[in-house]
């Protein structure tokens, strides 16, 4: 299910990626190694009280001419209209009403998306007085914030959250697997959908979805149903925001938010690039199942090693994946394109696996007896039991006597037991550790 989206819209210096911070807070990264992908001030997942949403600040993507600022807020506005179900119109207590604040304002009014007004920087109460110039916006009353106490925020995302829309019901069922084809310009997306939709044994019934930004197209191979979420095919007419990079990650995240199994698509041409990393470590914070796909094999020169040579880079930069099967393909020749679905499928069953409880329990008490936990300052960790409490993907809770006891190399190598019983292929494995 989509979570409701919130975007951050205001002119610079009004203390957006401020607020953005504040909102998103703590949220631990599930692995440390995963450089830079919550840190970003772009996109992220947030909660307050029972709802989770995620969060867009739309400062965070920057257009080419700095200098035209009207012009770089004007596309920050729309994009948020385009992308969010809830706007949060950010302005300054400090500065008061200025012309760029209208202006947001007179494109704001385009939408019916709900639009709540922020005044930031509203860092005592005697100040509040502040929020009455801003009444003139026409998006009623204005919630008095500070981003530089914190204070505030609590009300502002009360109102944000009146304002979600009903929860969908969802789309597909649920053995259908949804596929998002992801990754940079021109490594092929469009081709290798075109190819996989032209493969003789698929049978494509109709393209889905008006309401999203996404084109779907539901497939079927040999009685098993798909979703192809194409993020290639999803693009606005003329927008000046769709070209930039930034952009395409938003898309890129959206999608999948959306699916089971991700197909990173890389370009055999141009090797691995940092936009590439930043995808595959949202798809794995996310939880997602996850293919690389290394497209246009077909195009570059090629002697025995050149296979290994490949795998060895792709294992060396994507190490937080290293569970993610490779396929080498050619959308152009078709060649090994008819072995993508059978994976996808055999990734998608390994993402919704359970394991016994009683098998799991003695696994670790082997993992533990082979190699026993090392003692902390003279007290040693010890795991009572573990169980599996989910899947897709597979997240297992281990009670033990301290939880401050267990090391992050101790845990990995929990994981990597589990991971040499049931290989789980293609999928992330989470792990919980609490008292008992
Ligand atoms: P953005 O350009 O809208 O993302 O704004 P920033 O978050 O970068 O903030 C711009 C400036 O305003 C920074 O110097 C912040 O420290 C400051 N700022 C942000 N929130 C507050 C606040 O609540 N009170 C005060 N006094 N300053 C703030
Ligand atoms: P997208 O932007 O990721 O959707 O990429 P496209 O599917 O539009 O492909 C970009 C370019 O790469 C086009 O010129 C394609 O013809 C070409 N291309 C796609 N797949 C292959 C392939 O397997 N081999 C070769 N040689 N070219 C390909």
């Amino acid at each position: 299910m989509a979570k409701p989206v919130v975007a951050i819209v205001g002119r610079p210096n009004v203390g957006k990626s401020t607020i953005f911070n504040r909102i998103v807070g703590e949220r631990v990264s599930i692995v440390e190694d995963t450089p830079g992908v919550t840190r970003d001030r772009l996109y992220s997942s947030a909660g307050w009280l029972n709802h989770e949403f995620n969060i867009i600040d739309t400062g965070g993507i920057e257009l080419d001419d700095e200098d035209q600022i009207l012009r770089q807020v004007r596309e920050q506005a729309e994009l948020a209209i385009d992308e969010a179900n809830v706007i949060i119109f950010m302005v300054d207590a400090k500065t008061g009403l200025t012309p760029a604040d209208e202006e947001i304002a007179r494109i704001l009014y385009k939408t019916k998306k709900p639009v709540v007004v922020a005044v930031n920087k509203v860092d005592n109460p005697k100040q509040r007085d502040a929020i009455y110039d801003f009444y003139a916006l026409g998006f009623g009353e204005p919630v008095p914030i500070s981003g530089a106490h914190g204070t505030g925020l609590g009300d502002l995302l009360d109102k944000v959250a009146e304002s979600f829309p009903e929860q969908e019901e969802e789309e597909y069922d649920d053995d259908v697997i949804r596929i998002a084809v992801i990754g940079r310009p021109n490594v092929g997306k469009s081709s290798l959908v075109n190819a996989l939709l032209g493969e003789e044994r698929v049978i494509v019934s109709d393209v889905a979805g008006t309401t999203r930004d996404a084109i779907d197209t539901l497939l079927e191979r040999d009685g098993q149903s798909f979703v192809l979420i194409d993020t290639a095919g999803m693009r606005k007419r003329g927008k000046v925001y769709e070209k930039t990079e930034k952009y395409s990650v938003l898309r890129a995240m959206k999608a999948i938010e959306r699916c089971d199994v991700v197909l990173m698509v890389l370009n055999a041409e141009e090797g691995i690039r940092e936009q590439d990393k930043r995808i595959a470590g949202y798809a794995h914070e996310a939880g997602r199942g996850m293919i690389i796909v290394v497209n246009k094999w077909d195009a570059i020169t090629k002697d025995e090693r050149t296979h290994t040579m490949f795998t060895r880079q792709i294992r060396d930069h994507f190490q937080f994946i290293d569970y993610a099967p490779i396929l080498f393909v050619s959308a152009k020749t078709k060649q090994r394109m008819h072995t993508i679905l059978p994976k996808v499928q055999e990734v998608a069953e390994q993402h919704a696996l359970r394991i016994p409880t009683h098998v799991l329990n003695d696994l670790l008490m082997d993992a533990v007896t082979l190699n026993p936990p090392p003692t902390y300052k003279g007290r040693r960790l010890k795991i009572k039991y573990g169980t599996q409490v989910s899947v897709k993907p597979p997240t297992f809770v281990l009670f033990v006597n301290d939880p401050e006891l267990m090391h992050f190399s101790y845990e990995r190598y929990l994981i990597n037991k589990i991971r040499e019983a049931f290989p789980y292929q293609g999928t992330p494995i989470r792990i919980f550790i609490r008292q008992k």
